[in-house]
């Protein structure tokens, strides 16, 4: 069976991989399962240069195929804060409730309140190109937090097009109009090409 390898030790993107991959006769494979340790230095400036660097050091560590993911929450009235760094923004540990508390009060007074979740995949297959897939979801930063779904950012990012927070949706709903929804269809799409050629 041809082995994927998930450059994370996040088991919920492990989970979210295993769904789309699995069913297509691939093992999907994660950091935690492997003895040996692979330093990663996240050190690029975008969510595509993060993503790539980590698919390829892992691919490149172990001559797998690996695939990796990077995303986050981009202000503009913020100079694009908390951006690449949003997971650790005000502390990886700290609750969510908190870090969007503060954003909130950062954008008050604020006439801009456009705002963006970027999400890239990129796969790194050896002695191949690294290539990287970008969805991009638009919205506002809202006035409250609203929503009970989802997770991170999502009470604070009102989507105008849908009339709320992307809290306030299903996984389904968010699904269809986000920017993982967006870059996980760019990926497939090419996944299957890839999958006839290899
Ligand atoms: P990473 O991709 O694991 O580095 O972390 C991405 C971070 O961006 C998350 O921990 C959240 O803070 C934020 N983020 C990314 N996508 C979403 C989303 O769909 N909703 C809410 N927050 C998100």
């Amino acid at each position: 069976m041809k082995q994927i390898m998930i450059a994370t030790g996040n088991v919920n993107k492990v989970k979210e991989f295993k769904e789309m991959l699995e069913p297509m006769g691939y093992e999907v494979l994660c950091l935690k399962d492997i003895d040996k340790e692979v330093e990663i230095i996240e050190n690029g400036t975008t969510f595509e240069e993060n993503a790539a660097i980590k698919a390829k050091t892992v691919s490149d560590a172990l001559g797998v195929v690996a695939i990796a993911d990077d995303s986050g929450l981009e202000i503009d009235a913020l100079n694009k804060e908390p951006g690449i760094h949003s997971a650790r923004y005000l502390g990886h540990d700290t609750p969510y409730d908190y870090k969007n508390k503060v954003l909130l009060q950062r954008m008050e007074g604020k006439t801009d309140r456009t705002a963006r979740f970027v999400c890239s995949i990129a796969i790194a297959v050896p002695n191949e190109e690294t290539r990287v897939f970008t969805g991009v979801m638009e919205g506002e930063i809202a006035r409250e937090i609203r929503g009970t779904n989802g997770f991170g950012y999502d009470p604070i990012f009102y989507i105008p097009e849908c009339g709320c927070t992307s809290a306030e949706l299903t996984p389904e709903q968010k699904n269809a109009v986000s920017h993982r929804g967006k870059a996980t269809e760019k990926f497939l799409t090419f996944f299957e090409e890839y999958e006839k050629t290899h």
